[in-house]
């Protein structure tokens, strides 16, 4: 039985890191410092898919970073378009678990909503990904690595925004997660602007902490979905451990502003009561909120809030002076909301075809 030799993974590395090994490396080889260089560009700046494929190295060298490091692929299992121009992806693990990304273009912009774990611990009431548990933490490599393969198609997606808003809880996955803000931001990674990326939590406190502490402009979304505790813990079992006073506390300790995610669940959270204790909450943090549809694709048998309804919570808050957005549907032919892709598969085998899927609210 042949055992493969422990190799180094530079794409779990921030780009910093791996230039330095691989200038190391190609030092040690004798091919000169530069080549190191050459070859961290190829991770995330001009991505290529393989050592093999690193043409512009000579033959040898090529090998021998074959051998010593390793370049891994997220296996793509299914891709569904929109339409709009939405595009929903499926990867596989190595390990067989599947995760989803969805490409959102909108005029010049094109926003990739990333997962950042296998599944999700918070079971929050309304979402697929809550359903199927929690399987697994991602690596750095597994989630920035949605980003590379997406930027490795035939037709590549270049996206300048990105959000954790695919599956799982970012925060409960930091050790990972911060290596891949770097990666994403670093001009020697994907060089996206920070502002440009948003990390959206249901509130976990040590995880907003750690983030403020990064000097870069992230943004921080925060899923508040209810304006008091009583009605929170229902619909978050989270808000047991963290309160929404405590986590309003942190957003308003966060030195940037913060978004608020608020899903609208038809005679839930909807009422004209709820908007006016939402306002407060948004005062003190001064937050900016995002109304979203619910999808109903999701889990437990919420309603959508009416449009109508949307309109009349959103100008509560206004009156109150709180900046308000309502967030607008995308793909809405394939289901792109958090973990209803990977629900699918699951639950029936070949997926149903596009048009008998549900609405699609994703930012
Ligand atoms: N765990 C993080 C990030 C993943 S979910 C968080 O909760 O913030 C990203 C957003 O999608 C969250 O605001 C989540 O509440 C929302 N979401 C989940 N299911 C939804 C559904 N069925 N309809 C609309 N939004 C949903």
């Amino acid at each position: 039985m042949t055992t493969e030799p422990l190799r180094v993974n530079l794409l779990d590395l921030a780009p910093a890191e791996a230039e330095r090994v691989l200038r190391a490396f190609a030092e040690s080889r004798g091919v000169g410092a530069y080549r190191g260089g050459q070859v961290a560009r190829h991770l995330w700046t001009k991505p290529v898919a393989s050592f093999a494929l690193m043409t512009d190295l000579p033959l040898t060298f090529r090998d021998e970073l074959d051998a010593a490091f390793a370049l891994p692929r997220l296996a793509l299992a299914t891709e569904q378009r929109s339409t709009d121009g939405t595009r929903k992806f499926l990867f596989r693990l190595h390990d067989g678990q599947t995760i989803e990304t969805v490409s959102i273009p909108d005029g010049n912009r094109v926003t990739l909503c990333i997962s950042s774990q296998a599944g999700c611990a918070l079971q929050c009431s309304f979402c697929a990904t809550g359903l199927m548990g929690f399987a697994r933490n991602l690596t750095a490599s597994e989630i920035a690595g949605q980003v590379r393969e997406l930027a490795l198609l035939p037709e590549p997606v270049s996206p300048t925004n990105v959000v954790f808003m695919g599956m799982g809880e970012p925060m409960m996955n930091w050790k990972a997660v911060q290596v891949v803000l770097t990666i994403l931001n670093d001009p020697a990674g994907c060089g996206i602007g920070a502002r440009h990326i948003t990390v959206s939590t249901v509130g976990v406190l040590p995880g907003i902490e750690a983030m403020a502490q990064r000097p870069e402009q992230f943004r921080l979304a925060i899923s508040v979905h209810a304006p008091s505790d009583e009605l929170r813990r229902q619909l978050m079992p989270v808000n047991i451990k963290f309160p929404l006073a405590r986590v309003i506390e942190a957003a308003a300790a966060f030195s940037r502003r913060v978004t608020f995610e608020y899903v609208m669940l038809s005679g839930v959270n909807d009422q004209p009561a709820h908007a006016a204790e939402l306002a407060l909450l948004a005062t003190q943090c001064g937050a900016f909120v995002n109304l979203i549809p619910l999808h109903p694709g999701g889990a437990g048998s919420y309603l959508p809030t009416s449009a109508e309804g949307i309109q009349r919570f959103a100008s509560v808050l206004t009156r109150h002076g709180v900046e308000v957005a309502v967030r607008k549907s995308r793909g809405t032919d394939i289901a792109a909301a958090c973990g209803q892709l990977r629900v699918e598969r699951l639950r029936r085998r070949p997926p149903r075809p596009a048009d008998e899927h549900g609405q699609v609210e994703k930012p």
